[in-house]
């Protein structure tokens, strides 16, 4: 069996997959399920139906890929229709980007890179973009 790779954008993972509401909690609107207690239960009682997929933070960037990972984990999305066995989806949700102020040379005591008056990134280095 060859593993097809595919990759969508939010908007696209929504249209296809549906991802329902987390009902568990008081946020009518959150979609996201966390990792530990009541919400990873109903989380793992949907993975035999193929309808679990993780939030990840990647190198320089959060992505949502589907299954049940462990790694690197965020949270996970409980979708509607299931996907299919022999596909990795990947969407990335988030990418990092190191900031015109960045320096190598600079690392502080809290181990950033950027310059502490940017008003870009406040110190940090990096500039998170998230995708639409
Ligand atoms: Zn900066």
């Amino acid at each position: 069996m060859t593993t097809k790779f595919v990759e969508l954008t939010w908007k696209e993972f929504e249209e296809q997959f549906k991802p329902i509401k987390n009902h568990l909690v008081s946020d009518p609107d959150q979609l996201m399920f966390e990792t530990y207690g009541d919400e990873v239960e109903f989380v793992i009682s949907k993975i035999t139906e193929r309808k679990v997929w993780t939030y990840a933070d990647g190198d320089y960037c959060t992505y949502v890929s589907n299954g049940y990972h462990y790694i690197n984990r965020i949270g996970y999305y409980v979708c509607e229709v299931p996907y299919e066995e022999d596909v990795e989806y990947q969407i990335i949700t988030s990418t990092e980007e190191q900031c015109e102020c960045y320096d190598e040379d600079r690392e502080d005591n809290d181990g950033e890179y950027g310059d502490p008056n940017c008003q870009e990134c406040e110190g940090y280095g990096m500039i998170t973009r998230y995708a639409d």
